[in-house]
This record gives C-alpha cells, structure tokens and sequence, in this order.
C-alpha cells in the first residue's frame, strides 16, 4: 500500500473560489500537503491526464472543461491515501455523493465535480509525476 495521492482542485471549484476551504477539508482529513501550484492546463495536457477516458463519449466536454480555467494539483501523504482521499471526495456525481463529502459539499454535476483524486497506487505515482518534478516533491517536503 503506497501513502500517496494527486489532488486537483477543479476549474469549476477554482472559479467559485473555494481553495481554500477544499484544502481545509483535505488537511482537517489527515492529509498533508508534499506540493501545491495553481495551473492552467493545455489540451494535450488534460487529453493526455484522462487518456484512459478518452474512447468515452464525455471525453471531449472533459477536456474542454479541464481546461476552462486554472486548477490546483495537490500531492498529498496519508496512510491509505488513495482509498481514504476517495471516500473524502464522495462519488463522482455529486447527487450520489455521501454526506458531508468534498463533491456533496461543493460540485455541481457529474461533470463538473469540483475535484479530482487517484484511483489506484500505480496511477497515483504517474499523476504526481504528471504536474509535479522530483525536485519540487523534495525541496518543498524532504521527509
Ligand atoms: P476523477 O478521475 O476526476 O477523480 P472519478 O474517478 O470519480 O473522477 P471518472 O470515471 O474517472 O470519475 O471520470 C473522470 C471525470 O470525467 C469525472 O470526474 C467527471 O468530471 C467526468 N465524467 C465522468 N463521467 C461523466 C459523464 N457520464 N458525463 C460527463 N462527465 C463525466
Ligand atoms: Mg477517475
């Protein structure tokens, strides 16, 4: 079981102006934060970080909603990090979304669902490495 997990703060959340209190939420979890930048992403960027999707037919409306606005990819560190950030997040449609979730709380649709997390320790280790350099994950946070 790794301890890691990405984060991104979505472009919907960003707009509304609610960084601040989805990271609260994060670290009020048990989470710590390892890095943090605010990013706007291109559309090979955000095609190639939902490329698992990209047969879907949502794919296209993903992208261009990924890259609507700037989004806050956040490395974070916690026992279980990838299945306990999951459960903090809620389901992936907010409506189903359990009490008291991150997506319950603060994301409007399906589609634009305020945030992202990991779904498993291997693809963790790819999407921190996809905003992240090494050299950023141990300046800012070398234990
Ligand atoms: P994420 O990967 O962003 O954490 P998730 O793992 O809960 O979300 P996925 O199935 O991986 O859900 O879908 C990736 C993203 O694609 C969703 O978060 C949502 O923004 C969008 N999406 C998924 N299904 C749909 C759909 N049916 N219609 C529109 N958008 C969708
Ligand atoms: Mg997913």
């Amino acid at each position: 079981m790794s301890n890691k997990t990405l984060a991104i703060i979505k472009p919907d959340a960003v707009k509304k102006n609610l960084v601040g209190q989805i990271i609260t939420k994060i670290t009020e979890a048990g989470f710590k934060v390892k890095a943090v930048k605010m990013t706007k992403l291109t559309v090979d960027s955000a095609g190639g970080f939902y490329e698992v999707h990209k047969e879907r037919p949502f794919f296209n409306d993903l992208v261009e909603f990924m890259t609507s606005g700037p989004c806050v990819p956040i490395a974070l560190e916690k026992e279980n990090a990838v299945a306990d950030f999951r459960k903090l997040i809620g389901a992936t449609d907010p409506a189903q979304a359990d009490e008291g979730t991150i997506r319950k709380l603060f994301a409007d649709s399906k589609a634009e669902n305020a945030v992202h997390g990991s779904d498993s320790d291997e693809n963790a280790a790819i999407e921190i490495a996809h905003f992240f350099t090494r050299k950023e994950l141990l300046e800012n946070y070398p234990n």
